[in-house]
């Protein structure tokens, strides 16, 4: 594994995300880098972190954030839970990326064919069985997307056995984000004055493409101009 030069400190939000979905292009194609992982860079960054993006995502095994983006030791600071569901200790963890860490691009990640997201919309059914109690406290904040979804399907006969579960995870992509911004004034306001952009992003699975849905900040992303 080659060493490859520490990328150039305080990016823009652009050059954040440029250079995650740079790295996400080559782990699509097969020809990944793995940047910064060696011996040099661990040393170099074992003093202190500047990570270049932070990113909240669902723990799901197969979304391992510095492969799929094709980033290195320091690159990025992770928070997951299962269906990425917003709470006080993901609140204040991406608080602390921002006001300490200075970083300038929150990346939000959904996958496809999310278990959380299954698992809410299994929640619905008529006779589902009940849940563990801390199980089903971390994926009913899922639960209002579901039946908003389910809504907006009734006349068309969708039922929780029918529906979508990736029109679900889109849906509740986009609550996650927005309340993201409605728990965190720091945040919010870091977005407002443009220090902060939030992307909102689909992982797709089998291609390996995580792919920009809900853009906020000074930022743009190339695939969707
Ligand atoms: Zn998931």
């Amino acid at each position: 594994m080659t060493s490859t030069a520490a990328a150039p400190a305080s990016p823009t939000p652009q050059e954040a995300w440029d250079e995650m979905r740079a790295g996400n292009i080559r782990f699509v194609e097969g020809a990944p880098r793995h940047p910064r992982q060696d011996v040099e860079r661990r040393h170099e960054i074992a003093g202190s972190q500047t990570p270049r993006a932070a990113l909240f995502g669902c723990s799901d095994s197969r979304l391992a954030a510095e492969i799929i983006f094709d980033e290195g030791l320091g690159d990025l600071f992770v928070i997951r839970n299962a269906g990425q569901v917003i709470s006080d200790s993901v609140v204040g963890s991406l608080e602390y990326a921002v006001a300490v860490l200075n970083v300038p691009l929150i990346v939000v990640l959904a996958h496809d064919a999310c278990g959380a997201v299954r698992a809410a919309i299994d929640s619905t059914g008529i006779d589902a069985p009940p849940l563990p109690p801390l199980i089903w406290r971390q994926i009913s904040p899922i639960v209002p997307a579901v039946r908003r979804v389910l809504r907006a399907g009734a006349d068309a006969g969708v039922t929780p056995e029918t529906v979508d579960p990736e029109v679900v995870g889109r849906e509740h992509l986009r609550d996650t984000v927005g309340q993201l911004l409605h728990a965190s004034e720091l945040i919010s306001t870091a977005v407002a004055e443009g220090r902060l952009a939030i992307i909102g992003a689909n992982y797709r699975l089998g291609e390996g493409a995580a792919e920009a849905s809900i853009i906020l900040g000074d930022v743009h992303d190339d695939a969707a101009s």
